[in-house]
């Protein structure tokens, strides 16, 4: 069978690759040498070189944003799958990369900068300026929000009101936070909050508690983020009063824990534990796009607890978009390189 538009030919996975810009402080000495890009902003070009000790190697990508890309040009390029998420499609919108490459400014921006909000903020923005919009067209939006990290393999609620809760796992009950598909393709995590919002602000009053939870028991709050993946769903309930026409949708935006591998964090004990449950979750990821991109028969779902809970939100006519974030500091060569070769598999 020939497929007759690019599309249909590469199916609903994307790539975007950011670079973010040098630091203050940073080392740029010979930036240029190691890491080129395109040049223009306008043409969004796709591909992206890297050098490491005298080789070269190229990737291209669905897009490359260069470091002097804005949030706004980049949210701009997002803008349809959100419409896609109204239009009852899941969509599944992934940040990847090592710690420090931009995943949480691409998905959240600068706290207290309104310039430079992320990728979750504009969303929002779009979903709740368009369910205002329809209105007049007889359509009625009814949106949910639920937010939660998985450490070490383990789920944490982000939207409970008692931190211990949000951190007794198993202890209390076996049942808590196990995760059920339903016939439907609906997602139902045991006991997890679900919280129905109404405007932006009250989503940014969750996310403000999601992150003083997601704190708890931690030093530093980055520390903490950097070792677990954090998943906020949207999940979006349309009914047209006058067509009866009805609409399920749901948007994923993941933060992705950070890709170094386990020899730079020089890990014992815990720190080990926590290392292996991260490099197996990314890994699992990894197989389960490469499996769906390729439509092979298996996909192994099963391997993770992220891929079992975005298991309905991967796999058929949904769409997924997955960020590699890379920072273009020197001395990150060889982490870029091994992300650029993990987005490279999926793409
Ligand atoms: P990660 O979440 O991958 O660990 P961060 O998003 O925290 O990385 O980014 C690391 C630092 O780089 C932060 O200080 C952030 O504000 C800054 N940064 C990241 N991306 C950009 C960008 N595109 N423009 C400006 N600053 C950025
Ligand atoms: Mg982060």
């Amino acid at each position: 069978k020939l497929h007759n538009t690019i599309q249909e030919l590469k199916g609903n996975i994307r790539v975007f690759c950011r670079v973010r810009p040098l630091l203050p402080g940073e080392n740029s000495s010979d930036d240029a040498k190691t890491i080129s890009y395109p040049t223009s902003l306008e043409a969004l070009g796709r591909g992206i070189d890297l050098m490491q000790n005298g080789h070269k190697h190229c990737f291209t990508f669905d897009k490359v944003f260069v470091p002097n890309a804005s949030q706004e040009d980049v949210f701009v390029e997002i803008s349809q799958l959100v419409q896609s998420a109204l239009d009852g499609y899941k969509v599944c919108i992934f940040a990847y990369g090592q710690t420090g490459s931009g995943k949480t400014y691409t998905m959240m921006g600068r706290p207290g900068n309104l310039e430079e909000k992320g990728l979750i903020p504009r969303c929002l923005e779009q979903i709740f300026q368009t369910r205002q919009s329809l209105r007049s067209q007889g359509w009625k939006y009814e949106l949910q929000v639920s937010m939660l990290e998985i450490y070490n393999e383990t789920i944490r609620d982000l939207l409970s009101t008692n931190k211990e809760a949000a951190r007794a796992d198993n202890g209390v009950s076996p049942q808590k936070y196990a995760i059920k598909h339903d016939a439907s393709g609906n997602t139902h995590v045991v006991e997890l909050n679900v919280v129905d919002v109404r405007s932006t602000r009250e989503v940014s009053f969750l996310l403000d508690h999601a992150a003083r939870n997601r704190a708890v028991g931690k030093t530093a709050m980055n520390e903490q983020s950097s070792r677990s993946h954090f998943v906020f769903t949207l999940r979006i309930s349309g009914f047209n009063e006058s067509t009866e026409q009805q609409v399920q949708g749901v948007l994923n935006l993941i933060d992705l824990a950070g890709s170094e591998r386990l020899s730079k964090s020089g890990s014992t004990g815990d720190r080990l534990k926590e290392t292996q449950a991260i490099n197996k979750s990314l890994s699992s990821l990894g197989d389960v796009i490469f499996a769906l991109a390729k439509k092979e028969d298996h996909v192994p779902f099963r391997n993770s607890k992220l891929t079992y809970l975005l298991q309905p939100c991967l796999g058929g006519d949904s769409k997924t978009l997955m960020f590699v974030n890379i920072t273009p500091e020197p001395s990150s060569t060889g982490e870029s390189l091994c992300s650029l070769r993990f987005a490279a598999r999926v793409n």
